[in-house]
């Protein structure tokens, strides 16, 4: 039997990083930067307030205070977005607004509310040394600072950033594109009605949405009797597919079906790996696409997807991060006895004064959809003898990228 490691470290193998494309930023949410963006000009570009008040020469304040204000002739105005066409003369001040840049001549702002206005004089009551108020250029960003890096996940403030240095349209990776198989006689799609002895799938749907949440665009294809010619039939649709997942068809009984095809079609290994849920696990290539045979039972399906479906496609996508992290928690719950397999149990992981305490979902059963519901983390059990218990520390894979605990 494989470890988890070395089964993610073959499947790591066969992946490559897809081509990049150009795209609006405005719809690049979620996608991720295909090379490092760089500054090609600084931010601010030019020096400009960052209030609203009057620009002067810094040596025309000197002694202003309240008791003896300095008065300078009100020579004119710049709002945001104008440029003021002359120079800030000596006993001049110029009526300047957020954002504006800073008129020649002048090298410091007194902010309006420092100051009295009347006929034409403006009365400036305190001093403004050079420099006051003004954003310099490249205050934020100068000419060749890494904005991103190669790899990023493209959030709000990334995409913020990038807009504000005019990186559009942006680079980013190709999304994968991933076919999805179902594969039982038992199975009924969704929107029909089961017949006696059919079940709801409940697998397809998952993994599409698994996959579009990791930055992929699900392919269904659809459901697949347990026929070698029907999932030979469905398998060659998925020929143009970066990366095929299949679920179902992968215990002992119905190996030989996936792995006819597959070894007709390119070729497969089929592992067993010390790992519950999720014990049987089938990699291939059908031709040059690697397929990853996920198990059926619902939960195994999602946990082996969490751990090997999801590192593949972000590897794919050029992610600088492509496993999600760990954390150490407090195990909170009953006894778990350690096995040969590493276990991973669905758990909710709670903040609680600075401690991140990790509870189970409820029964932990390959078929208990419901364990998946709720669950924010896999708790991992290691491999060994002995149980873990209330109180004890262990690892948690988070499964969500935003704040995975509430308060307590
Ligand atoms: P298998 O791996 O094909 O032997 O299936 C193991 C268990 O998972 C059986 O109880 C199947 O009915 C169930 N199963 C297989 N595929 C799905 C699916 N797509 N949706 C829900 N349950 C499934
Ligand atoms: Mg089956």
């Amino acid at each position: 039997m494989l470890s988890v490691e070395e089964a993610r470290e073959r499947i790591l193998s066969h992946i490559t990083t897809l081509s990049a494309e150009d795209i609006p930023l405005t719809g690049a949410l979620g996608r991720i930067l295909a090379r490092d963006a760089v500054a090609g000009e600084p931010l601010p570009s030019f020096a400009n307030t960052a209030m609203d008040g009057y620009a002067v020469r810094s040596v025309d304040t000197l002694g202003a205070s309240p008791t003896s204000p300095v008065r300078l002739r009100l020579a004119g105005e710049v709002p945001a977005g104008r440029v003021y066409a002359g120079r800030v003369g000596a006993g001049e001040a110029v009526r300047i607004l957020t954002g504006a840049a800073i008129p020649d001549g002048a090298d410091a702002v007194l902010e309006q509310e420092r100051t009295e206005v009347a006929d034409g004089i403006v009365s400036l009551l305190a001093e403004a040394p050079a420099g006051t108020n003004i954003r310099p250029v490249g205050d934020d960003v100068r000419v060749g600072d890494l904005l991103a890096p190669q790899g990023t996940e493209l959030g709000p403030a990334e995409i913020a950033l990038l807009a504000a240095l005019g990186v559009h349209p942006v680079p980013v990776t190709r999304r994968p594109r991933v076919a999805i198989l179902s594969t039982g006689d038992e199975l009924a799609p969704l929107g029909e009605h089961p017949g006696p002895g059919q079940i709801r799938e409940s697998n397809a749907p998952y993994l599409a949405a698994a996959v579009a949440r990791a930055g992929a665009e699900p392919v269904l294809l659809g459901i697949a009797r347990d026929r070698t010619e029907e999932i030979r039939a469905k398998l060659q649709q998925a020929a143009s597919a970066d990366l095929v997942l299949s679920s179902g068809g992968v215990s002992v009984g119905d190996y030989d079906l996936v792995k006819q095809i597959l070894s007709e079609q390119g070729s497969i290994d089929f592992w067993r790996v010390r790992m519950r849920p999720g014990k049987p696990l089938a990699f291939g290539l059908l031709g040059a696409t690697p397929l990853l045979g996920l198990p059926g039972n619902p939960v195994s399906a999602a946990v082996t997807f969490e751990l090997f479906g999801r590192p593949a496609i972000r590897k794919m996508l050029g992610c600088r991060q492509i496993e999600r992290p760990t954390v150490e928690v407090v195990y909170e719950g009953e006894d778990i006895e350690r096995a040969e397999r590493r276990q991973f149990v669905r758990t909710r992981l709670t903040s609680r004064g600075g401690t991140l305490v990790s509870g189970t979902t409820g029964a932990q059963g390959s078929h208990i959809i419901s364990s998946l519901r709720g669950a924010t983390a896999l708790l991992i059990v290691m491999e060994g003898e002995g149980v873990i218990r209330t109180g004890d520390h262990a690892q948690a894979l988070l499964l969500n990228d935003a704040m995975p605990w509430g308060n307590e």
